[in-house]
C-alpha cells in the first residue's frame, strides 16, 4: 500500500509548480532563533531589542498633557514633530532654537512666571490687563497680532491669490511654526526665523514698561526692523533671504494704510 502511494506521488509530482520562492537557505535560516543569528550578526539582536525598547519607553512630552489640561492651543502632535525637525535641521541661530524649545517645554520667561517667582511686579499684560501668560506674550498681545496678521496676509497673497487661509491659521504657523507643504525648505527656515525673532521680541518687551505706550505705528516699525534684522541673519550664515525679502516689500506698501494688518 504504501509503496503504491509513494509511486503515485512520483507520477504526479512533476505536474506542480516547483515553490522556489524561498530559497533552502532562507528556509533553514526562519527557522532559528534571534538569539542563534545574533552569533553571525550581533547587529540583528541589538536592532531587535532595540525597536522593542523604543516603543515600550514612548510617551509623549508632558507640556502636550499639561496644555490640554489648561486648554493652551497645540498642533496635533505628529505634525508638530515633523516641523520641529525641520526647524532643529534649519541653519537657524541656536540661541532662536533654544528659544522654540524652550517655548515648546513651557519654561519661558513670561511675565505672569516672572511674577510667580517674585521677579516682577505684577502678572498682568500692561498693555491688554489681562494675565501675561507666555501664549498672550506670544501670541495674543497686541504687537503678535499685528506682526502675525502682516505675515497671514503675505502667505494668503503668496500662496492663494489672497484668498483667506492662512489668515485662519494664524495659531497654528506662528504661535507653534508649524510646517505646510506649501512651503520649501528655504521658504519654512525663513519664516521659521522672522517668527521666532518676533517671539523672542514678545517675551522681552513684555516686561518693559514701553509697550505701554507702542501704538500701530511702532508695531509696523518694529515689524519693519525685525524683518531687517533676520535678513541680517540669514545672509551672515550665507542663507537665501528672497521670501523675507518679499515679505519686506510687501509691508513697505502699506506704509501709509499701516491698519491694514489690525
Ligand atoms: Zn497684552
Amino acid at each position: 500500500m504504501w509503496n503504491k502511494l509513494v509511486k503515485v506521488v512520483d507520477h504526479i509530482k512533476c505536474n506542480f509548480i516547483s515553490l522556489n520562492i524561498i530559497s533552502n537557505t532562507q528556509y533553514k535560516k526562519s527557522f532559528k532563533t534571534l538569539v542563534q543569528l545574533s552569533y553571525n550578526n550581533p547587529s540583528v539582536f541589538v536592532l531587535h531589542f532595540k525597536h522593542i525598547f523604543k516603543n515600550e519607553n514612548y510617551s509623549e512630552h508632558p507640556s502636550f498633557k499639561t496644555r490640554r489640561r489648561d486648554g493652551i492651543f497645540m498642533v496635533d502632535e505628529d505634525l508638530f514633530k515633523l516641523s520641529f525637525k525641520k526647524i532643529l535641521d534649519s541653519p537657524i541661530l541656536l540661541y532662536y532654537k533654544a528659544f522654540f524649545f524652550e517655548q515648546f517645554c513651557r519654561t519661558l520667561n513670561s511675565k505672569n512666571k516672572l511674577f510667580k517667582f517674585g521677579l516682577a511686579n505684577e502678572s498682568n499684560c500692561l498693555k491688554c490687563n489681562v494675565v501675561a501668560t507666555s501664549e498672550h506674550c506670544l501670541f495674543e498681545c497686541k504687537f503678535p497680532s499685528y506682526a502675525s496678521s502682516a505675515i497671514a496676509k503675505f502667505l494668503d497673497m503668496r500662496y492663494n491669490d489672497s484668498a483667506p487661509d492662512f489668515i485662519f491659521l494664524k495659531e497654528s504657523f506662528f504661535l507653534c511654526n508649524t510646517y505646510y507643504e506649501q512651503f520649501s525648505n528655504s521658504e519654512y527656515t525663513q519664516l521659521t526665523l522672522l517668527i521666532l525673532v518676533i517671539k523672542d521680541k514678545c517675551i522681552k518687551i513684555a516686561n518693559d514698561p514701553c509697550i505701554e505706550r507702542w501704538s500701530k505705528n511702532n508695531f509696523f516699525s518694529q515689524l519693519i526692523l525685525i524683518t531687517q534684522f533676520s535678513i541680517k541673519l540669514l545672509d551672515n550664515i550665507n542663507f537665501v533671504s528672497e521670501f523675507l525679502d518679499d515679505f519686506l516689500n510687501y509691508i513697505l506698501k502699506y506704509q501709509d494704510n499701516i491698519s491694514y494688518f489690525d
